[in-house]
């Protein structure tokens, strides 16, 4: 039997034990941490529980794929609902219950004139097909050299995605009113790029809303990393927790070899790193830079990284029976938001989105109480660092005062009983994310599709690599599929 060592179980590593298990392979998953999940995570604290990442469930299908393919039904580890209207949205003067219902999406365009409606009309026709196009021909392939996508018939389909403009330029071809261009534009922050400088096929984001709708874990999405690690370990697979690997052990500048943990070695036939690939190749890739091939320490620094989130999570000893379970308020001048949160400023008008599952579940609190989510997009670490306890707090109390005040969350301040912050240097120390990025490299058009970077790597033979910074990207249904990809990339040299 063949063994295969993962480095850690997030969403993407727990992914790609899952099929190399099932395939007969022999598994060990190492996690620095003590449970699954990774950004997948959650926090607990009297009485309360907080989803502490993800929160959104797009492609329910792509959720049950990994039970699926491995003989079970999925409904037997995990339970999901459709929510819909999915979303309230406010825009300056505006509220947008947004819902994948035609008929709704109809009422909300044409109140701003049938020539909005027949705009929206002309961008789902647009962005579907090449939906169509970058499904068959880019996310669910894996490439592993030049050949993959240097061919006529690749090169072909990549061209007719005319991705070069930006999403907003896209969306505003179309469709003209500003609240309804920001309507359809925020949703690329999901993956971490903004609407104003990244590649149009990435609204492909907001048609994958409103044409699959959104959909609820019953229990928050925590439940989905335990329902994971639960079909790894019974298939027989093994996950070490409290591991932090310190490298991955190449011999000859050729093979990887195994992982040095501590004081000891495990050797390994293969190894999937599922760690945030630049800080994989940064910090454990035992080669000298030089021999690093493409990533070296130079290029890994010069990349692009996703932004990052600064994150409340609150307990309050209250209820909001008009609150849902999704709400964004958009800044004023979103494009300044987007701005400064690109170039490291902290937003004065921070835009903001408030996950409410208490509204849905009540095992999020204790009864008549409230679990309260504030995720606030920021700059990662590498455009800005300064995040002292004087600014976490002076923030903290700033944010909390927005949300109260523009979401009418009458005395929301005296109500808080418990409070837990994340900033970007959470990620970095929690979950080994370099910059401290939510969402790993960003997704430009030069890190996208064949140019991020693949899930086999270029030089050592049974490297391998899962996870939002690799191919597809970021993003759980995304990172689901980059999961299985690796595992397909192992099978394909072990079998
Ligand atoms: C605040 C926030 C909100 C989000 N919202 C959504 C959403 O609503 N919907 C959605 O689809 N996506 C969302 N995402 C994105 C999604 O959560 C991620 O893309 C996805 O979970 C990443 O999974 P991953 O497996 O790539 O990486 P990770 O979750 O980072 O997993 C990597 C694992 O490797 C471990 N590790 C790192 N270094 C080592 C080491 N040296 N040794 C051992 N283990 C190590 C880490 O501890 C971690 O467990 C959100 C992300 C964040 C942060």
């Amino acid at each position: 039997m063949k063994k295969v060592s993962i480095i850690g179980a997030g969403v993407g590593g727990l992914t790609t034990a899952i099929y190399l298990q099932k395939a007969g392979f022999d598994v060990t998953i190492y996690e620095k941490n003590d449970h699954p999940g990774g950004k997948m995570d959650l926090i607990e604290d009297s009485g309360f529980k907080f989803d502490t990442g993800p929160t959104i469930v797009m492609m329910p299908d792509v959720y049950e794929q990994p039970f699926k393919d491995t003989g079970v039904d999925y409904r037997d580890y995990f339970t999901m609902e459709r929510v819909n209207p999915f979303m309230d949205v406010l825009t300056e003067g505006n509220k947008f219950e947004l819902s994948s219902d035609l008929v709704d999406i109809a009422r909300d365009f044409e109140a701003y004139g049938d020539g909005e409606m027949l705009g929206f009309l002309k961008y789902l026709t647009d962005i579907y097909g090449k939906y169509i196009n970058a499904k068959n021909n880019f996310i669910y392939k894996s490439f592993r050299g030049p050949g993959d996508f240097y061919n006529l018939k690749t090169l072909w389909q990549a061209m007719r995605l005319r991705t070069f403009s930006t999403s907003f330029k896209a969306i505003s071809k179309n469709i003209k009113n500003t609240n309804l261009q920001y309507l359809m534009s925020f949703q690329t922050l999901y993956i971490g790029i903004s609407p104003f400088n990244g590649p149009s096929i990435y609204n492909i984001i907001p048609m994958i809303e409103l044409i699959y709708g959104i959909w609820f874990i019953k229990g928050g999405m925590y439940e989905y990393a335990k329902a994971m690690a639960k079909r790894f370990e019974e298939l027989g697979g093994q996950i070490r927790y409290e591991s932090p690997v310190d490298e991955i052990v190449v011999k000859n500048d050729k093979t990887v070899a195994g992982l040095r943990i501590g004081q000891g070695f495990e050797s390994a036939d293969a190894v999937v790193a599922n760690a945030d690939f630049p800080y994989a190749m940064e910090s454990l890739l035992g080669l000298p830079d030089q021999k690093k091939g493409k990533y070296g320490k130079a290029k890994v620094e010069k990349m692009d990284y996703a932004m990052s989130c600064f994150m409340l999570y609150l307990g309050i000893d209250r209820q909001y029976a008009d609150l849902k379970l999704h709400t964004i308020k958009m800044a004023k001048d979103f494009e300044q938001n987007v701005h400064e949160i690109d170039t490291g400023t902290l937003p004065e008008d921070p835009s903001f989105y408030v996950y409410n599952p208490s509204s849905l579940d009540n095992s999020f609190a204790p009864s008549g109480q409230t679990s309260l989510y504030v995720l606030v997009p920021v700059a990662n670490l590498k455009e800005n660092d300064n995040w002292s306890d004087q600014m976490i707090e002076d923030y903290s109390e700033k944010v909390i005062e927005k949300v109260e005040k523009d979401l009418a969350l009458t005395d929301l301040s005296q109500h808080i009983v418990v409070k837990h912050v994340f900033t970007p240097k959470t990620f970095a120390s929690r979950y080994n994310s370099l910059y401290g990025t939510a969402f790993g490299l960003k997704p430009t058009l030069m890190q996208s599709n064949y140019f991020r970077p693949h899930n086999k790597d270029s030089r050592l033979k049974n490297l391998y690599f899962a996870g939002a910074s690799v191919h597809p990207g970021a993003g759980v249904p995304i990172v689901i599929t980059s999961g299985e990809l690796a595992a397909k990339e192992v099978m394909r040299d072990f079998k």
